[in-house]
């Protein structure tokens, strides 16, 4: 049916090369491009059914387009790091080729995560007749959906908004993060913030927690509100929206360690001059910490991602929690990735499904509460992703 081209072959790039080659039927052919080709070739190898492999830069505008011209996609899945977003969607515009990614642009040189870039690309998809996924991941992606699927089926109007992320998996190692370091630590050393009446309110960096109770077994863990990039996208685009937050689970050894690293300058993206060499000490750190890839045949135990949503439905004030389990090691037996890559490789894969079948369709630049949530919600299920939604009668320590 179609021809798509990955890009990026870390831990996520390998659960999307993973989902899409278990699905010949809509990814017909598969293209597996990165800066490292070696990387692909490693991952090509573990697949069902031959795909190709392609090196590239694409931080260099040129040499992707050249790479598309010559492969003719439909369609790029850009699984490569936030700071390739605009050059990729700079080459798929010029190449004529649809774009997703699971991340927002981020400047490498400043940590903020805003939407503003990648909206100003509304125009020329628009006018170029070429569609554009932002966010394709769990969280933002899933977490997004779940919004939308409960305001169409479970709420007239939704006034607060809590997503909550847990990882309650092990992997063993005394210090290691779950997708690529640089990334996760530049978000967790950032300022919390959150959506309240119409305002960002700013935090200190996990200052605000609070134990939640999660299901399946998990039990209460401490969880830290956090700035997350759906944030922004879901109130613009559901504004009845009062108090959006975010919140995610770490354990103590981890925030122990944060700790020291952030005291001794490590985590810093401030470069630094050393035996004559700038270097810039989180991606010194980068180095030293294990592969998120590598934690895959190391880590136990299950995921847990979801919204809790409170809102008035006919009048009646309702609250529903919406939410997937997912376990590392089943994700391990089934795709050679940990729950992390897991969770955000197969909506990568379902939101290309949704825009190859043109169920989800249209020129320019989309997030996804803003398209229709069943047929994606439906793929969740059949694809390894599985939710359930419950309503809430009883105080869940979110209220406030
Ligand atoms: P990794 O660091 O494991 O992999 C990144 C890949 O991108 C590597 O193969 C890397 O190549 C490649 N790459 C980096 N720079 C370039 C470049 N200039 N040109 C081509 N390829 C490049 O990251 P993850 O797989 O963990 O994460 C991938 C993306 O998924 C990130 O954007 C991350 O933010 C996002 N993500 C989204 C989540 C969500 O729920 N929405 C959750 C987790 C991650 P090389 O090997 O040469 O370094």
């Amino acid at each position: 049916m179609a021809k798509v081209m990955i890009i990026g072959a870390g831990g996520v790039g390998g659960v999307v090369a993973h989902k899409c080659a278990q699905l010949p039927e809509v990814f017909t052919e598969i293209v597996l491009a990165s800066r490292t080709e070696s990387k692909c070739k490693v991952i090509a190898a573990q697949l069902p059914r031959p795909v190709s492999t392609a090196q590239v830069d694409a931080d260099n505008v040129a040499e992707t387009v050249a790479l598309l011209k010559r492969e003719k996609p439909d369609l790029v899945i850009n699984v490569a790091l936030p700071y390739q977003d605009l050059a990729i969607m700079d080459a798929c515009l010029e190449a004529g080729v649809d774009y997703l990614d699971t991340a927002n642009y981020e400047p490498p040189e400043e940590a903020k995560f805003e939407y503003k870039w990648q909206w100003a690309y509304q125009d020329k998809f628009t006018e170029a007749g070429r569609m554009a996924l932002l966010g394709s991941g769990f969280d933002p992606g899933v977490t997004n959906v779940y919004t939308a699927y409960l305001k169409k089926h479970y709420l007239d109007e939704i006034h607060y908004l809590d997503i909550i992320d847990c990882n309650a998996g092990d992997h063993g190692m005394p210090f290691a993060t779950n997708f690529n370091p640089e990334i996760n630590i530049r978000e967790v050393t950032a300022n919390g913030r959150y959506w309240q009446d119409g305002h960002w309110q700013e935090t200190a960096p996990l200052k605000e927690n609070r134990s939640f109770d999660f299901p399946a077994g998990i039990g209460p863990k401490q969880i830290y509100l956090m700035y997350h990039e759906e944030l922004e996208s879901i109130t613009k685009h559901l504004p009845e929206i009062k108090r959006a937050r975010f919140w995610m689970t770490f354990s103590d050894n981890y925030l122990k360690h944060l700790e020291v690293l952030g005291n001794i300058g490590m985590t810093s993206i401030e470069p630094v001059e050393f035996e004559g060499k700038e270097i810039i000490p989180l991606q010194f750190l980068k180095a030293l910490l294990p592969d998120p890839a590598s934690l895959g045949p190391l880590t136990k135990g299950k995921t847990c991602i979801g919204c809790i949503a409170q809102g008035v439905k006919d009048g009646v004030k309702k609250t529903y929690y919406i939410y997937n389990i997912c376990d590392h090691q089943e994700c391990y037996a089934e795709v050679q990735s940990q729950a992390i890559s897991y969770t955000t490789g197969v909506p990568a894969m379902i939101g290309a499904k949704m825009m190859l079948e043109k169920k989800w369709a249209g020129a320019g630049v989309w997030n996804m509460e803003q398209l229709d949530p069943d047929p994606f919600m439906d793929d969740l299920n059949q694809y390894g992703l599985p939710w359930q939604v419950v309503e809430i009668d009883q105080p869940t320590g979110m209220e406030k």
